[in-house]
């Protein structure tokens, strides 16, 4: 479904009682967890002694305002606000590097929750999902190979039965956090000869399981030396018991699914965050900065631009909200998926164009590592990246919307003028002999 539903009734409204939790936590970001971003190492390494003293209380502070893993349900610890709550809450959130962290909603652990209450066994959940929920362990998804990321086809670690255990052999590649992880998500082929979307299916793998190896830590661009969390793992002989098989054999593509449509959102919400401190930024500087005689803020060419900056901004949010609200209207990611397709598609582009202008308008000190703008293009990379690359989805989206239109009968299109007044003549002629086109008058 490409366009809303005539007079689809979508609903923005938060109430006032979340609204005042939303004042709390855009206090409580300012004040508590953005001087965090400055100081800790990443927020989900457990083992830091800095960490350790520093996250949980402040965790427990957002349990008591009500606003832990507000993307889960209540079935799962959630409160189960929905995705408009939870968009605005994560615009706030997009701010820093360590607030998921601290409100218990951090990539790639919320979307393995995702799949772990999806299809975990009740097992699975109580060794698993519990404790992942509570922030006691996290863990890591592994599907990208070396050799093969958009196509799932040209993934090649194999997954064997082997009496009642499975064993892996393979590697993957940017496997964020593996390096922390109690456990790892991995998606292996178990049917070699199936056809495309039924090749793969998902396995819990704890990572002390022997075998498991860390080849790297590959860091992004611009990370210090020795802070790379993206894994490039090897899978040697990795014996895990039958029972950790997710969902069905084979079934591994839809499970993968599940994890990636919420989370494409989510990372959309958090950017608003990020390019609203951006264009913030602009306008302080054009508003402090003088050059030939005035203030930046009085060029129009600088006018011009935090003018561009605000309209594309405000256009993504509307686009992410309503995506948010469709969600929440039919509880059905597969229905909305070409409103999050569009969302993943203008997120790295927004981005890079906040970003890319506020570089520019701050000078050298725009390109230097004393501000975060430059990173902030960088990071307008990753975003085209994980969870799936933009062009796929650009593709996708296409062929989405192409499917909802037919070709027109005839040489030419039903927009022709000519065609138009042709039909016109003859749907009136019999009841107005003569009538004349309106350029005939
Ligand atoms: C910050 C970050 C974190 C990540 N975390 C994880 C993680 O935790 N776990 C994990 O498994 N993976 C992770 N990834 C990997 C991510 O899923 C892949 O980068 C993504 O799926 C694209 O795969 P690729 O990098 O191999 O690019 P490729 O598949 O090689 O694609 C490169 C480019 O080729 C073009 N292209 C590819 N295929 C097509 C096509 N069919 N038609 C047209 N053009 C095409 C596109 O322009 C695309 O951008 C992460 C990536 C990033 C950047």
């Amino acid at each position: 479904m490409i366009a809303p539903e005539q007079g689809e009734d979508l609903d923005f409204a938060v109430g006032e009682e979340f609204a005042a939790k939303l004042r709390w936590a855009d206090e409580f970001v300012s004040t508590e967890v953005e001087p965090l971003d400055q100081v800790l190492g990443h927020p989900c390494d457990l083992a830091d002694p800095r960490r350790a003293a520093l996250v949980p209380p402040l965790q427990r502070q957002v349990r008591e305002a009500g606003l832990w893993a507000c993307h889960l349900g209540p079935e799962l610890g959630g409160p189960g606000y929905g995705q408009v709550r939870l968009g605005l809450l994560n615009e706030i959130l997009g701010r820093s590097r360590c607030a998921p962290v601290v409100f218990g909603c951090q990539a790639p652990d919320s979307g393995n929750a995702e799949i772990l209450a999806r299809f975990g066994t009740a097992e699975h959940q109580r060794r698993y999902l519990r404790p992942l929920l509570d922030n006691e362990i996290v863990s890591c998804f592994s599907m990208t190979e070396p050799q093969g990321g958009s196509d799932p086809t040209e993934f090649t670690l194999r997954a064997e039965p082997d009496g009642d255990e499975w064993v892996l052999n393979g590697e993957k590649w940017f496997s964020s956090n593996a390096a922390f992880a109690a456990f790892a998500l991995v998606l292996a082929v178990t049917e070699p000869d199936a056809r495309r979307h039924r090749r793969l299916s998902m396995f819990i793998v704890p990572t002390a399981t022997p075998g498991f190896e860390i080849i790297r830590n590959v860091a992004n661009y611009g990370d210090l030396p020795g802070t790379g969390t993206h894994s490039y793992v090897r899978y040697d002989n990795v014996r895990i018991p039958g029972a950790n098989l997710l969902g069905e054999r084979g079934g591994g593509f839809v499970v993968a699914q599940v994890r990636l449509g919420g989370g494409r959102v989510h990372h959309a919400m958090r950017s608003v965050g990020l390019v609203r401190r951006a264009l913030d930024m602009m306008c302080e500087r054009a508003l402090s900065r003088r050059s030939g005689g005035r203030l930046l803020a009085d060029t129009q060419l600088v006018q011009a631009m935090i003018a561009d900056t605000w309209l594309q901004i405000e256009q993504f949010r509307l686009l992410v909200l309503r995506t948010a609200a469709r969600i929440d209207r039919y509880q059905d990611y597969n229905r909305v998926r070409t409103d999050i397709a569009a969302v993943k598609i203008a997120l790295p582009t927004v981005v890079h164009d906040v970003a890319a202008r506020a570089v520019q308008l701050h000078g050298s000190l725009g390109i230097s590592d004393e501000l975060p703008l430059a990173r902030w293009v960088l990071d307008s990379f990753y975003l085209g990246l994980a969870d799936g690359a933009t062009d796929i989805h650009r593709m996708n989206l296409g062929r989405l919307v192409l499917r909802e239109h037919e070709a027109h009968d005839g040489l030419f299109p039903t927009g022709h003028l000519p065609r138009l007044r042709a039909e016109a003549l003859a749907k009136y002629t019999a009841e107005v002999p003569d009538l004349l086109l309106v350029d005939e008058r």
